[in-house]
């Protein structure tokens, strides 16, 4: 149920800007989910489709999510690579002081309103 908590939460902020903006109703939402973040994208949209018909605001709303991929930094050698974790190996040197660039993000990029 994890999901359907974000799924709300999001269409809590949604709907805050939409108002906030004297919208109509809203078009569509774009989402950054990152692989890391936790979040199943499958189940997330479809928790989304559950409650977008609560509001008149909202029931037409179109989920779109941008999937972001890891991308980790070495901190000695400042290569960048993809990755699938956070405890990673350089593939250039075979560090182990890494950073993650991206790949963690839950956040709402866009929203179009009417
Ligand atoms: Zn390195």
């Amino acid at each position: 149920m994890h999901e359907l908590s974000i799924a709300m939460e999001i269409m809590d902020v949604v709907e805050k800007e939409a108002v906030g903006h004297g919208a109509r109703r809203v078009k569509v939402i774009h989402l950054r989910i990152g692989d890391l973040s936790g979040v199943l994208i499958e189940s997330l949209s479809f928790c989304f489709e559950t409650i977008r018909g609560e509001k008149d605001l909202t029931k037409d709303a179109q989920l779109i999510i941008d999937r972001v991929p890891v991308r980790i930094l070495c901190r000695p050698c400042e290569s960048e690579f993809a990755g699938d974790g956070f405890l990673v190996r350089c593939p250039s040197c075979e560090g182990l002081d890494t950073e993650l660039l991206q790949g963690d993000e839950l956040s709402i990029a866009e929203i179009e309103v009417d």
